[in-house]
């Protein structure tokens, strides 16, 4: 019985050195690798990159 805004999902929270305030990241995919999907976080307000972060395939033995 979780209300559903409380779920986590693929929000991000980040501080922005443009806008000076935290905002929520969107997630953008940048490069799909053999070991896993690379994304960039970036500030919806001004585009600023925050951050990047690869998710790994669970299919793939760790190399
Ligand atoms: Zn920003």
């Amino acid at each position: 019985m979780r209300p559903d805004s409380f779920r986590e999902f693929d929000a991000v929270t980040l501080f922005c050195p443009r806008c000076r305030e935290p905002v929520q990241v969107r997630k953008k995919l940048l490069l799909v690798l053999p070991g896993g999907d690379k994304y960039e976080y970036t500030c919806p307000v001004c585009g600023e990159t925050l951050g990047s972060k690869l998710d790994r395939n669970q299919g793939y033995p760790g190399i």
